[in-house]
C-alpha cells in the first residue's frame, strides 16, 4: 500500500481584519452588570481596560454566532445583525459566505461545519447547481477520513498512450510519454501581479509543501527560486520560447498561452520546447465560444496537457455583452463528450479553472470531465483578500499583508488546502470511489438541478421556462 499523502494543519489566525457575517452591537440599556462577560467562551466581552465600571465595545472577530450573550442578557441590550460590510462583499458566484468559509479554513484547516443547519438555498450558479451523489457511504465515513481504506487523490499529468503495442515475441513496440503525478488534483494559478515578496515566496513555499505545481509567469523566475524548480511552472507566450530557455530547462512543466499557430504547427512548437528540456506542456486556452473545437485541434495534434481557462464566476470568455455565457460546468461537459467521441479523451490530460471557489468544485468539475483544476482567488481570500464582483470585478489586499511573515502566510495556504483535501476525501469515500483519476466524466454520478427541474416541469411548461424551485 502506497504512503498516505497526508497535509499537516496548524492554527494559524491573522491579526487582519476580514469581514463578519454578524456585528453584536451593545446599547445603551446596558447596566454594565458583567454577565455576557461570563457566558461568552470566546471572550469577545470584557469590560474596558482604561474604566473597568464600563464594558468594552463586543470583539465581533472571535465570536462563534452562539447567540448565548443574546439570551442571557437581563436588559436585552445586546443585538446581532448581518454586517452592512458582509452583504456588499462578494457578489452573486463569490457569495460572502464563501468568502467567510475560505478564510476560516485558512485560520485551522478544519472541513466547515454550520451546526444550526443550513437553511440557504440548495441550488446556485455554477458548480453550485449540481450535486454528487453520496449514496455509498462507506468505510471512510464509519472509520474517519484517514481509515484504513485508501483513498488516492493523485492524478497522473500527460499525454497517455490509446493501446500498447507488442511486436511478436511480446516485445513493447509503443513509445511510452512521460507523464507527472501530483498527490492532489490541484494546481496553483497564475496569482495577481501586485502581490507583495512575502505573499509570493509564501504561495511557492506552500506549493512546494503540499507537492503541487505553482503557474508563474517566466519573467518573475529568478535563479533565487531554482530550488523550486519543480515546484514552478514557467508561464510563456508563444514568442517567448528562444527567451527562458534557462527556466524552461529546469522546469516540468511548461504553461503556454494559446496561439492559433499552434492549430497546425504544433508538434514543430513542442519540439522547440522540448529542445530546453524535458518539461511537459500546459497549453492555456480561453473556454471562449468554439473551445471545444480548438481543444479536439490541440488534442489531435498530440498536446499533452489543456487548460481551459474560464471567467473568474465559472463562465464562458470573450461573448457579446449582454449575451448570456455558457457555464463552465457544461464547457467542460461539452469538451469531454467531444473528446471520448473522437476517441482521444484517454489521451490528454484536461485541466480547468475559473469559477473553482469552494473543496466541493474540484470533484465537481472532475465529475463534468477535468483531471483536475486550477484555483488563484481561493488562495487569495485564504490570506485576506476581499472581492467584490459589482460593478466589476475587484480584488483588494489587506493593509499590512506584505508585513505578515512567510511562515504565517504559507501555512493559511496549506491550511486551506489541508481543508480542500479532507473535503475531497469526504466526498469521494461517500460516493464509494477510491481514486480521484476515477472521478473524471462520471456524470452518472451527479445530479444537475437544470436536469431535474425540466424533468420535473418541463412537461408543465413550454420548453426553456421551467419552473424556479
Ligand atoms: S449582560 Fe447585558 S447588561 Fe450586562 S454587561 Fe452585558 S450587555 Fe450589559
Ligand atoms: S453570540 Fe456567543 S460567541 Fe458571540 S459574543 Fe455572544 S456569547 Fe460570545
Amino acid at each position: 500500500m502506497p504512503k498516505k499523502y497526508h497535509l499537516h494543519a496548524k492554527a494559524t489566525p491573522l491579526d487582519l481584519d476580514f469581514i463578519f457575517k454578524f456585528k453584536i452591537v451593545r446599547g445603551e440599556n446596558c447596566i454594565n452588570c458583567g454577565r455576557c462577560t461570563k457566558v461568552c467562551i470566546y471572550e469577545a466581552h470584557k469590560r474596558r481596560k482604561n474604566d473597568p465600571r464600563k464594558m468594552a465595545d463586543p470583539n465581533t472577530v472571535v465570536c462563534r454566532n452562539c447567540f448565548r450573550c443574546i439570551q442571557e442578557c437581563p436588559r436585552g441590550a445586546l443585538e446581532k445583525s448581518l454586517s452592512k460590510e458582509f452583504l456588499n462583499s462578494g457578489g452573486a458566484y463569490w457569495k460572502p459566505d464563501m468568502l467567510i468559509s475560505l478564510w476560516k479554513q485558512a485560520e485551522d484547516g478544519k472541513v466547515p461545519v454550520t451546526g444550526a443547519g443550513y437553511r440557504g438555498r440548495f441550488t446556485g450558479p455554477g458548480f453550485d447547481s449540481m450535486w454528487t451523489d453520496m449514496s455509498e457511504i462507506v468505510r471512510p465515513t464509519r472509520d474517519g477520513i484517514h481509515g484504513r481504506e485508501y483513498i488516492s487523490t493523485g492524478v497522473e499529468l500527460g499525454r497517455k498512450l490509446n493501446h500498447l503495442v507488442f511486436d511478436a515475441n511480446g516485445r513493447l513496440q509503443s513509445k511510452v510519454f512521460d507523464t507527472i503525478d501530483i498527490p492532489l488534483p490541484i494546481i496553483f494559478d497564475i496569482p495577481a501581479e501586485n502581490l507583495s515578496a512575502n505573499v509570493k515566496t509564501a504561495l511557492i513555499e506552500a506549493a512546494a509543501e503540499i507537492s503541487t505545481c505553482i503557474v508563474m509567469p517566466a519573467a518573475n523566475i529568478g535563479p533565487d527560486l531554482a530550488k523550486y524548480s519543480a515546484n514552478i511552472i514557467p508561464y510563456i507566450t508563444l514568442k517567448e520560447i528562444d527567451q527562458y530557455q534557462a527556466v524552461l530547462g529546469k522546469a516540468r512543466l511548461v504553461a503556454i498561452e494559446y496561439d492559433a499557430a499552434m492549430l497546425g504547427d504544433l508538434p514543430r512548437i513542442q519540439a522547440k520546447l522540448k529542445k530546453a528540456g524535458k518539461a511537459l506542456t500546459i497549453i492555456r486556452v480561453p473556454a471562449v465560444k468554439e473551445v471545444e473545437t480548438i481543444v479536439s485541434k490541440l488534442a489531435h495534434n498530440g498536446a499533452e496537457i489543456i487548460h481551459v481557462v474560464g471567467d473568474y464566476r465559472g463562465t464562458e470568455v470573450g461573448g457579446a455583452a449582454g449575451s448570456n455565457p455558457r457555464l463552465l460546468k457544461d464547457i467542460i461537459r461539452a469538451v469531454h463528450l467531444r473528446l471520448v467521441d473522437e476517441r482521444i479523451r484517454d489521451e490528454v490530460t484536461l485541466m480547468i479553472s475559473g469559477g473553482v471557489a469552494m473543496a466541493e468544485h474540484v470533484p465537481k468539475a472532475m465529475l463534468c470531465g477535468a483531471d483536475l483544476t486550477a484555483i488563484d482567488l481561493p488562495l487569495l481570500v485564504a490570506i485576506g483578500a476581499r472581492l467584490y464582483e459589482n460593478p466589476e470585478k475587484l480584488l483588494v489586499l489587506p493593509e499590512g499583508l506584505d508585513k505578515i511573515p512567510v511562515p504565517i502566510v504559507r501555512q493559511r495556504i496549506v491550511n486551506l488546502m489541508v481543508a480542500w483535501h479532507s473535503q475531497l476525501l469526504e466526498v469521494m469515500g461517500a460516493m464509494g470511489i477510491r481514486e480521484a483519476r476515477r472521478l473524471r466524466g462520471e456524470t452518472g454520478r451527479a445530479i444537475f438541478f437544470e436536469e431535474i427541474d425540466n424533468d420535473t416541469f418541463g412537461k408543465l411548461f413550454k420548453k426553456g421556462e421551467a419552473a424556479r424551485v
